[in-house]
């Protein structure tokens, strides 16, 4: 089956109609649509597949004659932001099958078993943990915890596995199934313009930013805003407004990333001054230093606001997680392989998180970028161009083909 024809097969699910982008959210009827998706094309080529405790899809080509353990894994993620992209996750799915495929037809006999994974909840999109799936394997969240995150309706994580026919008693660490691979490649659409600006197609990744989510709120004193002289407010809202600007020019000046995408107004009323306002802080930074740099400067601003405004300010670090420098070996191997295949392949630092990122504490991992003309990402305009993701598959087999064939 080509590349195209296993692509298309798996566009037209969990795509909304409206907004053409995509709401695979995990244990919903469009997960379920995804996961028999995945299951039917590791049947289709004869691969030993199923769902580990944590709910997360494997397909094995397992080699006869080889125990347990040595296993090349490649993969990725099915599930999807609010209105997400279509490459986002899926295309390191589909091209881990279509590698498989290629070198089948090249006739590669690999001495170590294969399998292609696909991670739930790598977005938090439902139930707000990102990497939910590679956490639970590694054991990096608590089982006890993830089973009762909620989704916006109050749903728990346990009760919508249950209701998808999965036993959430089940969550937890899998030292076994993580000792089998020794080693993960992850193969997925640039965030960003590098390989664009690079004018290479594919690129290999060096490490992943540190990066973290500060909440902060303001409260202030709700009044009615045709009577509330100018200088009598306590206005929760220009102080947050302050703040917002004060993080872009921090990142600017830090060579780092800032931005606030999430904010409530209390009560939110047209005609009234608001009681309180919570902003949430998402930055990311080349190392530890700049980004705490980041966030020193954006926090000491926001205090400064609250004082001009005469509001107060609480502010509470969410998350933090500390930078992932992938496997440097493997990644060396991977440039030189890729140069041997004629694919000049860069090496790039990336901003954003990915299951590669959670496994490499316990196994080998590393990354491969396809090139995203636009860099846009989380957003149905999201595209990589079908010659580019070819180009992939040839890559990831490369790859693939070197690490289990050796
Ligand atoms: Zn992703």
């Amino acid at each position: 089956m080509s590349f195209a024809a296993l692509w298309e097969s798996l566009l037209p699910l969990g795509r909304d109609a409206g907004t053409g982008g995509y709401r695979r959210f995990s244990w919903t009827a469009a997960d379920a649509e995804c996961r028999r998706w995945f299951l039917d094309n590791a049947a289709k080529r004869q691969l030993r597949a199923g769902a580990d405790r944590n709910g997360n899809l494997w397909a094995w080509w397992d080699i006869p004659g080889t125990g347990p353990g040595g296993a090349v894994v490649t993969g990725s993620h099915l599930d999807s932001v609010p209105d997400g992209g279509a490459f986002d996750g899926p295309l390191g799915v589909v091209t881990g099958f279509a590698a498989i495929d290629l070198l089948r037809e090249r006739g590669a006999a690999p001495v170590r078993p294969l399998a292609v994974a696909a991670f739930c909840e790598e977005e938090g999109g439902r139930f707000g943990v990102a990497c939910l799936g590679s956490r639970l394997l590694a054991g990096a969240i608590e089982s006890a915890a993830a089973r009762a995150l909620t989704d916006r309706d109050g749903t728990t994580l346990a009760a919508a596995m249950a209701a998808a026919g999965h036993d959430p008693a089940a969550l937890g660490p899998d030292p076994g199934l993580l000792a089998s691979a020794a080693v993960y490649v992850e193969l997925h659409i640039e965030q960003g313009r590098a390989l664009a600006d690079l004018g290479a197609v594919i690129g290999v990744a060096e490490r992943i930013w540190p990066h973290g989510r500060w909440r902060l709120t303001f409260t202030g004193r709700p009044d009615h805003a045709g009577t509330t002289r100018l200088g009598d407010r306590r206005d929760p809202l220009l102080a947050a407004a302050a703040t917002i600007l004060a993080a872009r020019e921090a990142a600017a000046r830090h060579g780092a990333l800032a931005t606030v995408g999430k904010l409530t107004v209390d009560p939110g009323a047209v005609n009234a001054i608001s009681s309180s306002v919570t902003a949430w802080l998402d930055a990311r930074a080349p190392d530890d230093a700049r980004l705490r740099a980041v966030v020193d400067d954006v926090l000491a601003q926001a205090r400064a606001a609250a004082v001009a405004q005469d509001v107060t300010l609480e502010h509470a670090e969410e998350s933090v997680t500390q930078a992932v420098d992938f496997d440097a070996a493997l990644r060396d191997r991977m440039v030189a392989t890729l140069a041997g295949a004629g694919i000049r392949a860069p090496v790039l630092p990336t901003g954003a998180g990915h299951d590669a990122g959670v496994l490499a504490a316990q196994v080998p991992a590393g990354m491969l970028f396809v090139r995203n003309p636009t860099g846009v990402s989380h957003s149905p305009a999201e595209y990589a161009a079908p010659e580019d993701c070819l180009t992939g598959v040839t890559a990831l087999a490369a790859v693939l083909e070197d690490l289990a064939c050796r």
